[in-house]
Parts: structure tokens; sequence; C-alpha cells
């Protein structure tokens, strides 16, 4: 039998929850393919310690607005060292400008680094949201010749931020990720929600009538239906049901959306198909036992270049810097985005752990003990959609409603996790004002 609620949500990812939360006092259902919420966000917990195998940090004011209507610490990073991994070396210091002066790069390199940065920093203060013009560049024609070593960061900074190398990623897109790591105070704009990243779906998940969640259910088909739509899914190997609404969310990725949905205009198709394939991620979770302090304590986030990984996420530095004594353990994360995922995604978990241990090593070379100990956990993504040179042309043709069906996501809005809760907030709004 169909069930037939006002609203219904596909996707219980963070963009899919966001809309569920903001239309929680209507009749909605959400319609889930995995046996948990939050998509692209997975945390765990390590001895005391938390860790996120997805999303690692929020930072824009809807998400941490949320958070707090949700009941959900956001903690800062005040208090971390700048950290970055290059030459061969990890260079430490207390803030991001004495780092780029202790950066081992030789002078006349580190220069034209500087060069590049204010400039791009400059482009940037006079950029006012998503600029057309630079969005019609790619990152690399916005930056132009530069050193190699420039070329080096800042292809890290985007690939880790978007997945795209500079001479993919939409200047507009990439500008921000360019300029991040040297372009203020990064600590203090990269913030952790207590628990995990996942926290805020499991929370909105409470706070929602559970009925209205229906896991391990994959959307096969979604097509207009009298004045509604009807969505076909599938528990597992049982036979097709199906749910009839009068308005359909769809907060699935760009792929399931082509998939389920055969009749979109073809210009629709088209602009999801720009946004394929999702550059792949893979995650490394290292829970430590250690009793006793580590050189990476005070360090929050290392981008590293030249390793099998490009980020170095210390999770258990919150846990830490709010307790006066030091507990014994940690949580690190190491990310591997684009092509280094791609070189790692042959390998064997063991293969992979192996791998990106010997590289954390040259990191770290005195805690060989630490990290052979470690417990692991690798997690393979198609973690990131494109946002390649042009994609803010293509904006509006991805976010148009379908007749009764609207779609949010992170590729329709901004990469992250301010792209899928701005977006997922926003559909919703459309919607309640469509309900009346
Ligand atoms: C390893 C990693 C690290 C990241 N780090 C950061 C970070 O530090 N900061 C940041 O802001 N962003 C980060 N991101 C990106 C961020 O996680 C995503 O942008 C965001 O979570 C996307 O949310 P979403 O709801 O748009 O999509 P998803 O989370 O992908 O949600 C889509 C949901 O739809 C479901 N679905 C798909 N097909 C079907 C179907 N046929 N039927 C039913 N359901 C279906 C999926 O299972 C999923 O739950 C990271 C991503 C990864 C992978």
């Amino acid at each position: 039998m169909a069930s037939h609620p006002e609203v219904v949500i596909l996707g219980a990812g963070l963009a899919g929850m966001t809309a569920a939360y903001h239309l929680r006092d209507r009749d909605v259902v959400v319609i889930e393919s995995r046996d948990r919420v939050g998509g692209r966000t997975l945390s765990g917990e390590h001895d005391g310690y938390w860790y996120n195998s997805g999303a690692q940090f929020v930072w824009d004011a809807r998400t941490v607005a949320l958070c707090s209507e949700l009941g959900l610490d956001v903690l800062g990073g005040a208090g971390a060292l700048s950290a970055v991994f290059v030459n061969g070396k990890l260079a430490i210091a207390p803030d991001p400008n004495r780092l780029f002066m202790k950066m081992p790069v030789p002078w006349v390199e580190k220069a034209r680094f500087g060069l590049t940065i204010t400039r791009l920093r400059r482009i940037a203060s006079r950029m006012h949201g998503l600029d057309a013009d630079l969005d019609a560049k790619s990152l690399a024609e916005v930056i132009g010749p530069t050193s190699d070593i420039t070329r080096d960061i800042l292809e890290m900074a985007t690939t880790s931020g978007t997945g795209l190398s500079t001479q993919e990623v939409s200047g507009a897109i990439g500008l921000g990720y360019a300029i991040h790591l040297f372009g203020g105070d990064v600590n203090s704009t990269l913030k952790a929600v207590r628990g995990g990243t996942q926290q805020i779906s499991k929370a909105i998940a409470e706070a929602i009538d559970p009925e209205r969640l229906m896991l391990e259910c994959k959307v096969e088909s979604v097509t207009a239906s009298g004045g509604g739509v009807k969505v076909r899914y599938r528990r597992g190997e049982r036979e097709q049901e199906e749910v009839e609404a009068s308005i359909c969310i769809s907060a699935m990725t760009a792929d399931a959306v082509l998939e389920a949905m055969p009749d979109l205009p073809e210009a629709k198709r088209e602009a999801l198909q720009n946004v394929l394939p999702y550059a792949p991620v893979v995650t490394v979770a290292w829970l430590t036992d250690e009793p006793g302090t580590m050189p990476w304590d005070q360090l929050l986030a290392v981008p590293a270049i030249g390793l099998s990984f490009e980020l170095l996420s210390n999770n258990a530095f919150f846990v830490r810097r709010d307790s006066t004594t030091r507990r014994k353990g940690g949580s690190l994360v190491t990310l591997a985005t684009g092509p280094r995922a791609e070189a790692l995604l042959a390998l064997t978990d063991e293969a992979i752990v192996a791998r990106v241990r010997a590289d954390l090593l040259k990191m770290f070379p005195s805690e060989r003990d630490v990290l052979e100990r470690a417990t692991t956990r690798v997690e393979r993504w198609r973690g990131l959609p494109r946002f390649g040179k042009g994609w803010l042309g293509r904006q509006k043709v991805l976010r148009e409603p379908f007749g009764r069906i609207h779609f949010c996501g992170d590729y329709t809005a901004q990469p992250g996790t301010p792209g899928a809760v701005g977006s997922g907030y926003h559909a919703a709004g459309t919607v309640r004002a469509l309900l009346g």
C-alpha cells in the first residue's frame, strides 16, 4: 500500500536532514538507501575521543546556528599551532604568518609564493559572493604563471577542498581554498562538532519522529503523478514499494538523481553529468593508545605536499585542549583526495594503511611504535562533486525544480557542509511556502 505524506525527502545526508528539520512540523517522510543518516559525514568513537571518517570541519554561520539549535557544541581551533609538511619537512609555527617564514623552501620561491597569495587575496577581497567572470576561468588561469612550489601548494589546497586540480576547478570556487592556508587565521575558521560532524544528522533524526525516517530503502524512480510525485523504492531484496507525496525534495547525490529521474530535461541532465564523477577520497582513522604527550598534540590540521595524503586532521585536539590532564590515546585522520585517492583505491585496506603509515612516519619519525600499534579504519568515498570551470553558469539549472520535485545537496550550492546545509534550508523554505 502506498503511503501519502505531504513531503517526501530523498536522502538523509546533511542536506536532506536539514530540510527535514526545517519541515519537522509537517507531514514528512525521509527515504535513505544507507542503514544510517549523515551521508558523507560519518563519525566514530575511540576511548573517549571522537573521529570523523567523512567531513572534518564546519565553518559557516548557518551550520553553526543549526548545531546550536540542536544543542550541539561547536568547538573552534584556538590554541592550535599552524603546520605544513613540505619538501620532506614538517614546519610548525604559532600562526600562519610565522609558518610562512619557517617553510623549508628557498627565499626566492617563498617570495613568489607570497606575491601570488597576496594577489589572490586582493582578488578575493573584491569579490561579492561567487563571481561569474572568475568562474569562467580555471583557478590556474586566475593564478597565471608561477613557481613549481607555489603550484604544488595551491594544488594541494584545491584538491583537498574540491577534489579538482587548479586547472580544473572554477576560479570562483578554487580561490577561497587557495588562500585559506595562508589567508588568515585558519584555526579559528575551522570548527568541529563535539562528537563528530555526523552528530548533526543524528541529532536531527532524534528531533523528528523516527517513524518518518526510512533507512535501507533505495529510491529507484521518481515520477510526476496526478498533482504530486510518486517515489518507488526498494528495501533490500524485497519488492518495490511506493510513496506518493504532494511535493518531493531530492537531496540525493547527482548520480542517484540521474538514475532515478530519466525524464529530466536535457539541460538539467547535462548539468548533473557535469558535476560527475565525484572525486574519490580515502580516509584512514588512526586510533592510538599512547600514554603520554605526542608531537601532534597541539596541531589541528596539517596540509602535506608530496605524500600519499594531503591532510592530517588531529580530531583529538579538541578533547585534549579542553581537559586539564592529558588522557591516554588519541584519534588522527589522514585524507587522500583526487589523484592521491585514486592511487590508493586499487590497494587493499592493509596496503593503504602501510603506505599512509610510511608517510606519516616521515612527519613524525619518532612515533613508529604508536602508529604501528594504532587501530585503523579505512573509508573509501566517491566524495566531492566537481565544481569545475563554468559551474556557476550551470547552478540555476541544477537548482531548478522539475515539476513538484525540488533539489538540494552540496552540488547545487557550494562545496562541503555549507552547501549541503544551506541548500537543505532553502529547499525547505520554498516547499513550506508552496504548502501554504
Ligand atoms: C572524506 C570527506 C571529507 C570531507 N571533509 C569536509 C570538511 O571538512 N568540511 C566540509 O564542509 N565538507 C567536507 N566534505 C564534504 C561534505 O561531507 C559534503 O559536502 C556534505 O556532507 C554533502 O551533504 P549532502 O547531503 O549534499 O550529500 P550526502 O551526504 O552525500 O547525502 C546524500 C544522501 O543520499 C543518499 N542516497 C543516494 N542515493 C540514494 C538513493 N537511490 N536512494 C536513497 N538515498 C540515496 C546517500 O546515501 C546519502 O545519505 C567531506 C567529504 C568527504 C567524503
